[in-house]
């Protein structure tokens, strides 16, 4: 039987303390015992369903992080302030001195950058690989390593990871296979194919209207509880903690999920065959030309379609930026970063989302100076939307 994410997710049952049919927000920072020996039990870790501080777990965050374990098919989950509350903390538990993490080239800058430049102060050192070249990645393999990181769909290029094929690499060298699944909740569910832990940025299109900062880690309820543990967990003692009334927010977001992506893929499927006809260097995981289209096309959990991010490479930085101008002017989006928006946004991430990676990285794995990355928006009428940036690439002589 297929794996269905929102079906997880609505059959779900919350009810408020007052027969409310959202979940109340659990608006303390800390939680009355009854007994003095209950709150000595909840420190040892031995009383479930007891909340003894926030930044340990609340009722509103634990709700958002039970339906995003349901839509990743996970035990549990833990939500968290950021994504890269997420990420770094997931990354600390994992690894101490001496450890080594094998990570596709080409991810998020900002996990690159902790990779890079943070990790080896605690001798923590990072392989970073041609994620789509399966041999590649296991011979990046050490006595050492304990991860294998990437991302499902990548930031910024849309490399798409063989999860089943990654998957099979880190249970031979028993090793946790971390998946990024930020660019394609819905579409890819990752455990399905032997993903270990499940990481999103919930500030792009979980939550989707880019109000807030947000992060989860969906994994088994053995690392949850690592996570949390009051003495060596690196969630509860690196702090990245999501605040009740934000979960309570995001949940809400989250129930519309489903109608979303398929509206951003559908958008995005119609622009990506319409710039790729004109002739523009267009990469969208939905085309036939992408080089992981089969890859994509396995995992993927049909109805919600190949995700809402394409790139276009307009030959130039310069030629970027006047034509990310333009449609701006022309209220097409918004020249800015992020994802996940009712809105398009779009940026050139050589110079911003990716800057924290070198020039010459950069090159070496394909990221051009013209490249722009879209999150195609939920417009209502796409062929309008694309009437006028044709118009746009006209003018910019981009086309
Ligand atoms: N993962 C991916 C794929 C991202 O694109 C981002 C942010 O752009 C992050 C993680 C970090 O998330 P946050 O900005 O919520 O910390």
């Amino acid at each position: 039987m297929s794996f269905k994410p929102a079906n997880n997710i609505q059959d779900l049952q919350y009810f408020g303390e007052f027969g409310g049919v959202n979940p109340s927000i659990s608006d303390s920072s800390t939680y009355t015992f009854l007994s003095a020996k209950t709150m000595m039990d909840t420190f040892e870790g031995n009383t479930d369903g007891c909340h003894l501080y926030s930044r340990h777990t609340t009722p509103s965050n634990l709700y958002l992080g039970e339906a995003l374990a349901a839509m990743e098919g996970t035990e549990t989950a833990n939500v968290t302030a950021s994504g890269m509350g997420a990420i770094t903390p997931v990354l600390m538990q994992l690894c101490g001195a001496g450890d080594h993490i094998v990570s596709s080239r080409t991810i998020y800058g900002g996990t690159y950058a902790f990779l890079k430049n943070f990790a080896p102060r605690f001798n923590i050192k990072t392989s970073f690989v041609d994620i789509t070249k399966l041999d590649v990645v296991e011979a990046a393999i050490t006595p050492n390593t304990k991860v294998l990181y990437c991302e499902s769909v990548s930031n910024p290029l849309l490399e798409v990871a063989d999860i089943k094929g990654l998957a099979a690499i880190a249970k031979k060298h028993n090793l946790q296979l971390i998946v990024d699944n930020t660019f394609s909740p819905l579409s890819i569910s990752p455990t399905q194919f032997g993903a270990d832990i499940v990481i999103h940025s919930l500030t792009k299109f979980i939550n989707g209207s880019s109000d807030t900062v947000g992060g989860v880690v969906c994994g088994s309820q053995e690392f949850i509880n690592e996570l949390r543990s009051v003495n060596d967990g690196a969630c509860m003692l690196l702090g990245a903690t999501m605040d009740s009334l934000r979960a309570a927010s995001v949940l809400k977001n989250l129930r519309t999920l489903h109608l979303r992506i398929q509206q951003h893929s559908k958008n995005a499927m119609y622009l990506a065959e319409k710039f790729e006809n004109l002739g523009l260097k267009t990469v969208y995981p939905g085309l036939e030309s992408h080089p992981s289209h089969k890859i994509f096309k396995e995992m993927i959990n049909e109805q919600y379609g190949f995700g809402g991010m394409l790139t276009v490479d307009v030959g130039s930085l310069d030629k970027a930026n006047a034509l990310m101008e333009l449609m701006q002017d022309k209220n097409l989006g918004y020249l800015a970063v992020s994802l996940g928006f009712y809105k398009t946004l779009f940026s050139a991430p050589g110079s911003s989302t990716s800057s924290e990676i070198s020039e010459e990285e950069q090159k070496e794995m394909g990221l051009s100076d013209g490249l722009i990355r879209f999150s195609i928006g939920l417009d209502a009428d796409i062929e309008r939307t694309y009437d006028i940036m044709k118009t746009c690439m006209k003018e910019i002589n981009v086309i």
